[in-house]
Order: structure tokens, then C-alpha cells, then sequence
């Protein structure tokens, strides 16, 4: 990373928050929503497909889904977080479950951690992340400064 320079951009009030849960975390995920559905419908909210599926029916919100996360889903959120439009990931990936997608899950934590967006993997840190003040805030992160990245390469 140290070659990468950085800059500052804004995260928006209202955030874009892409959800994804793993087969057997769905459920901690839908009843944590549940709970946070209050928080959760001041933003805008975006998925993998079956995470997207139940979610809607369970809140009642507008969910975008994208295609299921074995078949690209991740990759797609994945690409939204490069063209920032995505603000935050909760991610409840399985910790017991090797799962055949390992490539695409490691891709998607790996490029919120470049485009520095805040990320929580379970029950607690999104509870974190979402009793923030910043969440309703519009403010600065650092991101990757691709203009001068790519003036230095070419
Ligand atoms: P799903 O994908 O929401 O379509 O189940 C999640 C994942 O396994 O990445």
C-alpha cells in the first residue's frame, strides 16, 4: 500500500450499505436486521441475491440485489466499492464453512479495505457500525488517489 498515494473523499449522510451473509449466518443476519431496521431504512441498502431475497421480504425495504454471491454477486458489490458506490459492507461470512467462492469473498474484503470503507463481519461490529455517529453524518475517509496513481505509472 505505501506505493498507493492517498487522498480524502466524502462518505454521503445517507449511506449505501451492500449486506451479504453466508447460508448459515442468513438467519443472524435477517434478525439483526430486524432489529436495526429503523437505522437501516434512512439508507439505501443493496445485496447478494439471496441475501437481497430475504431480506426484503423480511423488513419490507427496498433491497437492490445483485445476482447470488457463488455466481458473482460478490464480485459485483465488489465493483461497486471500486467505483465508490458503496459505503459500508456488513459482510457475515461463515467461519466454520470453506465455501467454493473463497476467491470472490477474499476479493470483496480485500477491496473494501483499499477504498476504506468501514466493514463489519458479525452481529457486534455491525452494531458498531451502525450506533455511529458518523453513519448519519456526511464526512471524510481516505481513499486511494487514482488520478496521480495512474499520472505516476504512465
Ligand atoms: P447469497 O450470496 O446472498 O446469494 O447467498 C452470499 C454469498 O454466499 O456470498
Amino acid at each position: 500500500m505505501s506505493r498507493v498515494p492517498f487522498t480524502t473523499a466524502q462518505l454521503p449522510a445517507r449511506k449505501r450499505i451492500a449486506l451479504v451473509a453466508h447460508d448459515h449466518c442468513k438467519e443472524f443476519l435477517l434478525d439483526w436486521s430486524e432489529r436495526q431496521r429503523p437505522r437501516l431504512a434512512q439508507h439505501d441498502l443493496l445485496a447478494t441475491g439471496t441475501t437481497g431475497l430475504l431480506l426484503t421480504r423480511r423488513l419490507h425495504l427496498p433491497v437492490e440485489s445483485m445476482i447470488s454471491g457463488p455466481l458473482g454477486g460478490d464480485q459485483q458489490i465488489g465493483a461497486r466499492i471500486a467505483e465508490r458506490r458503496v459505503d459500508m459492507l456488513v459482510f457475515f461470512w461463515d467461519p466454520f464453512e470453506q465455501q467454493p467462492h473463497d476467491p470472490d469473498i477474499k476479493a470483496l474484503l480485500r477491496v473494501a479495505a483499499v477504498w476504506n470503507i468501514p466493514v463489519a463481519c458479525n452481529e457486534s461490529s455491525a452494531d458498531y457500525l451502525l450506533s455511529s455517529p458518523l453513519l448519519e453524518q456526511r464526512h471524510e475517509h481516505r481513499v486511494p488517489d487514482y488520478a496521480t496513481y495512474l499520472a505516476a505509472r504512465a
